[in-house]
């Protein structure tokens, strides 16, 4: 039953209506990619997990206040054990109007065994994260993980009728040598390509950030030398700025946290796989729904919790990469929050 409170729905303190949840379902991930992770990382014990149940319960519950698009991510979802019976309960959503996308970003590695499925439960796309066209790049990289395998998953993907955007991270001196030939693969594929600037979450070893930083203003202005970008008002939901590549046809997203803060538009939350609340990927504030889902067979707490969180959402964050800010902005890594 819906309260007068869940029809008007999640409204934050700067007007903002919140309508998409990103959910990361674990911590867990078979890679270990540089910028994201360290290699010896400790991950969280079950006890503090979020039950398969539990966190249907949390998105049936943001569904309900008028949230519109949820995204699995990790760690990586694919990895979690038993993510498809998620998927398929979260799925009755889609089709009554309700929920309007169920997506997924991935990092391939399971596709190839999860694809047909995913489309038949009624994901029509999925991000996946690929910084390199190259095998030994990649497996440096992603520091386990094997290029054919992804690029298997991907074809998976796409016979299956799922729509992919490639995620590339940009990181100078590791792939920025490699946008190009990204570019003309994604266009003979008929994928959208986003770039990312590198986020300063999490120790990743000393030095790391600035090493890895590459402002995407930089690189654009190098793309237009080769390719025409010409400016579109098309926005995927997220914080990307797009643009069409003139010769392939395909869209070209930027994300640019640092260059460029985006908040101003912010219309996401992140609920992590312990339950836990982030209303800003920049910020420390959370708020803690494990509790009152494990207190009440009632959703009534648990209302009351997200409520009380979104009245408390940020107006946004404030990444800085240079010689001064050399330590994360926020000590948490990526694959807690979910990217
Ligand atoms: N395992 C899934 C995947 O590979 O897409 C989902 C989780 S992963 C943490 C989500 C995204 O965050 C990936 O595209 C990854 O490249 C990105 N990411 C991780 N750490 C980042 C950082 N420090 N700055 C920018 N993007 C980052």
């Amino acid at each position: 039953m819906q309260t007068p409170e869940t029809n008007s729905g999640l409204i934050d303190p700067f007007g903002r209506r919140i309508t998409y949840v990103r959910v990361s379902v674990t911590d867990r991930c078979d890679f270990r990619c540089l910028y994201c992770m360290s290699e010896d990382m400790a991950f969280l014990p079950k006890s503090e997990i979020l039950s398969l149940e539990e966190l249907d319960r949390v998105c049936s519950a943001f569904i309900d206040f008028g949230v519109t698009k949820l995204r699995l991510t990790g760690g990586e979802p694919l990895v979690r054990r038993n993510v498809m019976s998620l998927v398929r309960s979260l799925a009755r959503h889609l089709g009554g109007g309700k929920l309007r996308e169920l997506t997924l970003t991935t990092n391939a590695s399971q596709l190839a065994k999860y694809a047909d499925e995913l489309f038949a439960l009624g994901v029509r796309r999925v991000n996946v994260s690929l910084d390199t066209l190259d095998a030994g790049k990649f497996t440096a990289i992603t520091r386990w993980g094997k290029l054919d395998q992804v690029l298997e998953g991907i074809a998976a993907a796409k016979r299956a009728g799922l729509a992919v955007k490639i995620n590339a991270v940009a990181l100078k001196g590791v792939n920025d040598d490699e946008f190009d030939r990204m570019i003309r693969w994604c266009g003979e594929q008929g994928f959208d390509l986003t770039l990312i600037e590198v986020m300063p979450m999490g120790e990743v070893g000393a030095g790391a950030r600035l090493d890895q930083y590459l402002p995407l203003s930089t690189v654009r202005a190098q793309l237009s030398h080769d390719w025409t970008l010409e400016d579109t008002d098309y926005r995927s939901g997220g914080p990307a700025r797009y643009a069409t590549i003139r010769e392939t046809g395909q869209r070209l997203g930027f994300i640019t946290p640092l260059t460029h803060n985006f908040c101003e538009s912010c219309n996401r939350v992140r609920l992590t796989c312990t339950g836990t609340l982030y209303m800003c990927l920049g910020q420390e504030d959370a708020a803690d729904l494990r509790s009152p889902v494990r207190a009440s067979d009632s959703d009534e707490p648990l209302r009351a919790a997200i409520r009380e969180a979104i009245s408390r959402k940020p107006k946004g964050h404030d990444f800085v990469i240079d010689r001064r800010h050399a330590e994360p902005a926020i000590p948490r890594h990526m694959n807690v929050t979910g990217g």
